[in-house]
């Protein structure tokens, strides 16, 4: 099967476009978790942002920041959420980054595993030393 996202790309299937650079395209995400969700992938087919160049993240990035405020400005919106899955949780294999409007009680939330402090402070320094 081809890659959804790159036959957007390509014009050959329908989406409803928001926005579109020479690098990236930003849609309606066709399941939305609320109204706004909108998905922003980058033109390149690549499953993780480090096979991604720093210069289309940013690009990314700053769109984010745009949808964000537009999503202010059109909903009574509580907050906001942005994801990105990669790897092998990148549906189709092609990055996309979702944001989408946030309201308390909507249901939408996160679950903490239980875990204690000085597991974690061994974990942040395992990483600090690789970032
Ligand atoms: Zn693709």
């Amino acid at each position: 099967m081809e890659c959804p996202f790159c036959k957007i790309v390509k014009k050959e299937a329908n989406a409803h476009i928001v926005c579109e650079t020479e690098n990236l395209i930003a849609l309606l995400d066709i399941d939305p978790i609320n109204e706004g969700h909108i998905l922003v992938i980058p033109k390149v087919h690549k499953a993780s942002i480090d096979n991604i160049s720093v210069c289309v993240l940013t690009e990314i990035m700053k769109l984010l920041q745009k949808i964000v405020t537009a999503l202010k400005e059109i909903y009574n919106i509580d907050g906001y959420s942005i994801m990105q899955n990669g790897g092998e949780f990148c549906d189709f294999g092609h990055a996309h980054f979702h944001v989408f409007p946030s309201y308390k009680n909507d249901g939408f939330g996160w679950k903490y595993p239980e875990g204690s402090f000085e597991c974690s402070a061994q974990i942040a320094e395992r990483l600090r030393n690789k970032i």
